[in-house]
């Protein structure tokens, strides 16, 4: 666990969770995290929340943004994440733009994004393996100001063509080390196990759940 926040010991979430997400994808695999946990979670979209601008160049920086901004707005304790895919021959590109290299006049096109990816690697004859990993941080804020950040990490390597279409953003691309299944095919319970979010969530599971 890395705490890099003004912490107070014994904080507990409580029964009630904002999520500080207008990212379905992530509010699904939030809440399915939580379940088991009898928290009742509810999203900033679903609270019409202001999305703050994410100003930072780092993961738990843009976390802490969101989290604070919600918990601050409701009165609840607040979980954000910030996360995104960083490739090794893309010097960690796109990594907290991640979402930025989605970006259209129409929303957010992720197989555009992954085509991007993909032709930059192509370019720079990059060798197989294409080395990846996805970084998720997440951030619980307290109304009170404070916060505990958790990291998690899930490495493997890009493949092409895209394949699948579970999951949502650069799943179809990632295929996690020792698996045949890139994140897009595999069972959302497979994913939810060994990715990124899971083992930021085991951080924060063994902090603050147990
Ligand atoms: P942000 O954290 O909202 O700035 O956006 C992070 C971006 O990283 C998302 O929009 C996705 O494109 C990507 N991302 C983060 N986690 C995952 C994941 O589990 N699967 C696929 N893409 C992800």
């Amino acid at each position: 666990m890395t705490d890099a926040g003004r912490q107070a010991p014994q904080r507990r979430i409580g029964d009630r969770l904002v999520i500080a997400s207008h990212n379905a994808g992530k509010v699904r695999e939030i809440g399915a995290l939580m379940a088991p946990y009898g928290i009742s979670v509810v999203s900033a979209a679903e609270l019409g929340l202001d999305e703050p601008a994410e100003t930072e160049d780092s993961f738990g920086g843009n976390a802490r943004i969101k989290a604070h901004a919600a918990a601050a707005a409701t009165g609840l304790p607040a979980l954000s994440d910030d996360s995104g895919i960083m490739v090794d021959a893309l010097h960690g590109a796109p990594g907290v733009y991640t979402a930025d290299w989605a970006e259209t006049p129409n929303g957010r096109d992720f197989p555009m994004a992954m085509t991007k990816v993909w032709t930059l690697l192509d370019e720079k004859n990059a060798k197989e393996p294409r080395t990846a990993h996805f970084c998720c941080t997440l951030c619980v804020a307290w109304p009170d100001g404070a916060d505990m950040l958790f990291e998690g990490r899930a490495s493997g390597r890009l493949v092409w063509p895209m394949r699948g279409d579970l999951g949502f953003g650069f799943d179809p691309i990632f295929l996690p080390d020792g698996e045949t299944q890139t994140f897009g095919e595999m069972d959302p319970a497979r994913k939810h196990a060994i990715s990124h979010r899971a083992d930021a969530f085991a951080k924060l599971k063994a902090g603050l759940l147990d």
